[in-house]
């Protein structure tokens, strides 16, 4: 069977991850790095990545229209995932269904590729289980008296929700990456419901129906506004639109932002973002230099702010780092094994390929049975506001933490 994987903007983890359908061999697998410059021909099936702008629907409907079968996989494609948060300000990160109708989709950040196979066969669906079926974590939905934007290690028998700790779990599918097993709390990159984060906010408002919640009439002389400068709810979770709806902003129901557009999409994105959530972002969206990136962000507020890092946590990031490597040599040779090997090893330590378990500080659930996990885990940072500059990356936060500016450069 013929497949070929176009890769449209951004982040292109996706894209190298179908790589391992190169392990079958039913499959004659294509990888068009460039689909604007494609030479039009029939297509068994198409297979899109990464985020869509407006000006890609043209080329879109020439894939379409030779192609017998469009699949939209991974979280960009399919909701404009993380990259889409920059609609917020006047951006147009658009999901695909947008420019056609007659897609598949396999929502995920990362997409999984058992799922990309079993659509790519045409298996009959399973129906999908809640993410907190799986997890090991239980809730009590007691309302709340604090929300918390970090949590100590301690305690793992809590949901997240209870210990005042935003996860999207109750509205999110399982999932293979499971960032929730790596003290993590859940984004919600596949959603079990449709606008799971509206629906996900009210849940996380209801329990937090102890907290105070300011009102405000309108003009009309009707409640009809929640938040204003003392609601507690936008205070202790200054990024709402990032922590509900980090991946679904176009589907999601909302009216488009209107905060003015520094000019780049991707310094849009992380603007208005919390400090603590930036090593969760580019460990989704760096691509082949996820780890890299990540590392970079989180060792320049370290060092800046004298954070300690144990040598354990120096020699974990350093072998990271080389498999890294090693990665980016088996994507450009599109060699599927070593990607397989490599990817497997990456997880051992990252947890994942969001590499969830990296975080300030050290790591943040244990990485080898024999390990001490005293010795290299992280503990709650402080946020101090400032520039925080190394080389490629440079981004200034303010006194809670928010991010103000990111500058990301090649390198
Ligand atoms: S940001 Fe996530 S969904 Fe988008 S291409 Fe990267 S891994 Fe895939
Ligand atoms: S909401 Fe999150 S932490 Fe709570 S049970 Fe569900 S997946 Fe687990
Ligand atoms: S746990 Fe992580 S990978 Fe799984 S659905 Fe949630 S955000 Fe996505």
């Amino acid at each position: 069977m013929d497949v070929k994987i176009f890769q449209f903007n951004g982040c292109n983890k996706c894209f190298n991850e179908s790589l391992l359908l190169k392990l079958n061999s039913e499959y004659n697998v294509e990888y068009i790095k460039d689909p604007k410059n494609w030479k039009e021909e029939k297509i068994e099936t198409a297979v899109l990545t990464g985020y869509l702008l407006p000006n890609d629907k043209e080329q879109v409907l020439k894939i379409r229209s030779n192609a017998k079968k469009v699949i939209a996989y991974g979280s960009c494609t399919v909701t404009g995932g993380v990259f889409a948060l920059a609609n917020q300000h006047g951006h147009e990160v658009t999901p695909l269904r947008t420019f056609d109708n007659d897609v598949i989709e396999v929502e995920g950040c990362l997409g999984e590729i058992d799922e990309l196979l079993s659509v790519i066969n045409e298996e009959v669906p399973k129906k999908p289980k809640k993410l907190c079926d799986l997890c090991t974590r239980r809730a009590t939905c007691d309302y709340l008296d604090e929300v918390h934007r970090q949590i100590e290690l301690e305690d793992e028998e809590t949901c997240f929700n209870d210990l005042g700790f935003l996860c999207n779990g109750f509205v999110s599918r399982e999932c293979k990456e499971r960032c929730i097993n790596y003290n993590t709390p859940c984004r919600g990159c596949k959603e079990l419901v449709e606008r799971s984060g509206i629906r996900m906010l009210g849940m996380f408002g209801t329990l937090m129906g102890n907290i105070e919640v300011a009102t405000e009439h309108s003009e009309k002389g009707a409640t009809d506004k929640l938040a204003d400068e003392e609601d507690d709810v936008t205070r202790s979770l200054p990024d709402i639109l990032g922590n509900f709806f980090r991946f679904t902003l176009p589907t999601s129901g909302l009216p488009k932002g209107r905060i003015p557009s520094s000019g780049s999409l991707l310094e849009d994105l992380f603007s208005g973002r919390l400090i603590e959530e930036l090593p969760l972002i580019t460990g989704l969206l760096g691509g082949e230099k996820s780890i890299s990136l990540t590392l970079k962000i989180i060792e320049t507020y370290e060092k800046a702010n004298q954070i300690e890092v144990s040598e354990q946590t120096k020699r974990y990031r350093e072998e990271l780092l080389k498999l890294e490597e090693r990665l980016q040599k088996a994507i450009e040779n599109e060699d599927a094994t070593q990607y397989k090997e490599i990817t497997e090893e990456i997880r051992q330590i990252a947890g994942n390929m969001n590499l969830s378990n990296i975080f300030f500080g050290g790591f943040k659930s244990q990485i080898d049975d024999n390990d001490n996990f005293d010795d290299y885990k992280t503990h709650i940072f402080e946020v101090v506001e400032g520039t925080y500059k190394n080389g490629s990356v440079e981004y200034s936060i303010d006194s809670e933490g928010v991010i103000k500016e990111v500058k990301i450069t090649e390198g």
